[in-house]
């Protein structure tokens, strides 16, 4: 392996900051700044220079794990490994049928490992059951974005775009703990004269950096949407010719936004109307504006609805499709955005392509050489497919995730695993969940393999290769690729990520997210190519043999004049639905799944630090990241906090209906005093997902992880 700096990417959120790696005598790498890819030029947050340690081999996993009689995980021959999963996979297929085999991934996982696993469900296993952890990430904005603009990718722009706008709405999205690097597209926007507005329960360090900070209960942000519509329309700030032109459907979303007076808006939201007015005026003087949501709006069991008001408030004043405006949503998880697109989601195949679809069943099955007729229809979304473990699915194949410690109601999902048949786990290290396994295989990690992700922007991006894997570990294309050989099935899994992608252009092919004119090649030459990016545009016009038959890229024809230089802006002319026309659609106020009681007098809503990601089982095994961020708290308005009798940093317990968790109480007036605030990536007792509650939108089957009922009790300190 070379000694000169290998310019990728970063293995953790959705941002996808570049990096350069150059190997360090010792077999792990060191992090130098990359300054050429636009999103980050060079910075870094600490989870991404600290992303090395978990290289190490007294971090990570590095052989194969199996459960010895006495319930021990023992390591383990890779054959020996591999024969049980393939044993207990079809052991479980022979006694209770296909959709009794589970198969969980993650928004972690590259492109072509997203799509293996979707291949590897429903050619191999020919399971419905498989679905991913992005599912409680991004999917209400997805499902939203699909109604209103018949396409969802997180950002319609590139982020570049953000500080030349007139006002931006950042809707329940603390960047600066969660991407600390973006957080200079908002600073910039102030530096040029635009508005920041954010709107959060609490007043978070992203907060902050805010010209104007609105505060609402927890679950009320629909309310809060609808109110600002309502103003909009009654101070006539309407874009009507654009409502004509470029949507549909506005009567109707007009009628419910003019039923949610400002003043019952400030009654649910506790936003004042003043605070309303503001915000409108604000937001329609300038002449681009956009709103971006994150995981506030969209983590409630009505967060397609409270997405698409945010939605609705756009198209009404004429937002997207105009330069410098619209609605975006920002992914999280690494590849939030790719892993969406690729097949490992419970209703969808590659390319962004619905499993119900009979073209699109017969366009993949073409591709993958296979009946369309045995590919097995949408399974159950991811909750309901952990909910279902050990009653209808008797064995689970998890990759890429931790739902002990990120599903929600986790007491009842761990129970749930652990009643599993069988479970087996592909990790990086032993998580809370690969401990529960029957057999665990360790994988190699981002800087030892090749493969490409796209980033919150839809810009798809290669990461490379810069060390070699330690003895002992595998990649997931390997893993599917023997295990599928020892189920029955010899071809169609290759271990080659090129080779998988080149594949995966061909499925993508004429679909939403067409990646069909994007190379290893290219990526590497352009530092990103953003999707849809078909093969060459003539080709779409000809027809799908064209673009079967388009050059591969080490054939120097493929540099044609007409290669299609991909789309960093969509909608400019016409949104992504049979007319053309943007869809508003009618939501109305509802409230969360779960309001406080007697019992229960107190809102949780859940969310992260800047020094931990997600489920912690990586950053959490590293000592820099610990030492920042050591364990879990509660954070608690002093007035709260003094009816408790509770002091900085004295033990709480908090309990919901589902659970107790308990942490040491974080005292602070940046919260609301009906509300507390725990992160979420810890196990134990300071778990915050025992308490979240798993209500699910009706939609998007998101979980309502931003508000449920809990109470406070003081704890004794020991
Ligand atoms: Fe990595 Fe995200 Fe931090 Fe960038 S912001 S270094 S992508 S974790």
């Amino acid at each position: 392996m070379q000694n000169t700096a290998t310019p990728t990417h970063c293995p953790y959120c959705a941002l996808q900051c570049g990096m350069n790696l150059t190997p360090t005598p010792d077999g792990t790498v060191e992090v130098s700044e990359r300054a050429d890819f636009p999103v980050n030029r060079g910075a870094l947050c600490g989870k991404g220079r600290t992303a090395p340690a978990v290289l190490a081999r007294n971090v990570r996993l590095t052989s194969p794990l199996v459960r010895d009689a006495d319930g021990t995980l023992v390591p383990a021959s890779w054959d020996e490994a591999l024969d049980r999963i393939a044993a207990g996979l079809r052991r479980t297929r022979a006694e209770h049928g296909p959709d009794a085999v589970g198969v969980f991934g993650g928004g972690g996982l590259t492109n072509e490992k997203a799509y293996t696993l979707g291949k590897f469900a429903r050619v191999v296993l020919g399971t419905s059951q498989i679905d991913y952890n992005g599912r409680f990430c991004m999917s209400s904005a997805a499902a939203a974005g699909i109604k209103a603009f018949g396409l969802d990718r997180g950002l319609p722009f590139p982020l570049e775009d953000i500080p030349k706008s007139g006002c931006v709405i950042l809707v329940g999205s603390n960047l600066a703990e969660t991407m600390p690097p973006s957080l200079r597209f908002f600073t910039e926007l102030k530096e040029n004269g635009g508005t920041l507005i954010v709107i959060d329960p609490r007043r978070t360090r992203t907060a902050e950096q805010a010209d104007l900070h609105l505060a609402p209960r927890p679950g009320t942000d629909l309310a809060l949407a609808l109110g600002l519509l309502h103003l909009v329309i009654a101070e006539g700030r309407v874009d009507e010719e654009y409502v004509r032109e470029r949507t549909a459907g506005w009567e109707d979303a007009r009628a419910a936004a003019m039923a949610h007076w400002p003043e019952y808006v400030e009654r649910i939201t506790g936003v004042s109307v003043p605070q309303l007015r503001e915000t409108v005026r604000l937001f329609c003087e300038p002449e681009s504006a956009m709103v971006l949501t994150a995981r506030g709006p969209e983590q409630q069991s009505k967060g397609t609805d409270t997405v698409g008001a945010w939605i609705n408030l756009c198209l009404a004043t004429g937002r997207p499709g105009r330069p410098l405006s619209g609605y975006g949503c920002l992914t999280g998880q690494g590849n939030g955005q790719g892993g969406r697109e690729h097949g490992q989601k419970a209703d969808q195949l590659p390319g962004y392509r619905k499993l119900d679809d009979p073209a699109a069943r017969a366009h993949v099955a073409e591709v993958w050489g296979v009946d369309p007729d045995s590919l097995p229809g949408p399974g159950r979304s991811a909750y309901e497919l952990l909910d279902a473990l050990g009653t209808d699915i008797r064995s689970l194949l998890l990759m890429a995730s931790n739902p002990v410690v990120s599903a929600p109601r986790a007491a009842h999902v761990e129970e749930r695993i652990r009643s599993l048949d069988f479970l087996a786990v592909c990790d990086v290290v032993l998580s809370e969940t690969a401990a529960l396994a029957d057999v665990v295989l360790p994988v190699t990690q981002w800087a030892e393999e090749t493969g490409t992700t796209t980033n919150l922007e839809g810009r798809v991006l290669l990461r490379r290769r810069a060390i070699t894997p330690p003895e002992g570990v595998r990649s997931d294309l390997e893993i599917m690729h023997e295990l599928a050989a020892r189920l029955g099935v010899e071809k169609g899994f290759p271990t080659d990520p090129e080779e998988v992608f080149e594949e995966l252009r061909r499925a993508s092919a004429g679909g939403p997210a067409d990646y069909a004119g994007i190379t290893y090649r290219r990526l590497a030459e352009e530092n990103g190519v953003f999707w849809p990016c078909p093969a060459v545009e003539e080709a779409v016009e000809e027809g799908e043999d064209a673009l079967l038959d388009a050059p591969l890229p080490d054939d120097p024809a493929r540099e044609t004049p007409t290669a299609h230089p991909g789309t960093p802006r969509l909608f400019l002319d016409r949104f992504a639905t049979p007319d053309g026309r943007a869809r508003f659609v009618p939501v109305s106020h509802r409230a969360i799944a779960e309001e406080p009681d007697d019992e229960y007098p107190v809102l949780l809503t859940t969310g992260r630090v800047v020094a931990q990601y997600q489920s912690g089982a990586q950053t959490r095994r590293v000592a820099e990241l610990n030492a920042a961020a050591p364990g879990p708290f509660v954070e608690i308005h002093p007035r709260l906090a003094a009816r408790l009798g509770a002091a900085e940093g004295d033990p709480v317990a908090v309990v919901s209906r589902r659970g107790r968790a308990v942490a040491p109480a974080r005292i602070t007036n940046a919260i609301r005093p009906d509300t507390v605030f725990m992160p979420f990536h810890w196990p134990g007792e300071g778990r915050a997902n025992s308490l979240t509650n798993p209500a699910l939108d009706p939609t998007s089957r998101m979980p309502e992880f931003k508000a449920c009922a809990v109470r406070l009790e003081a704890v004794e300190r020991e």
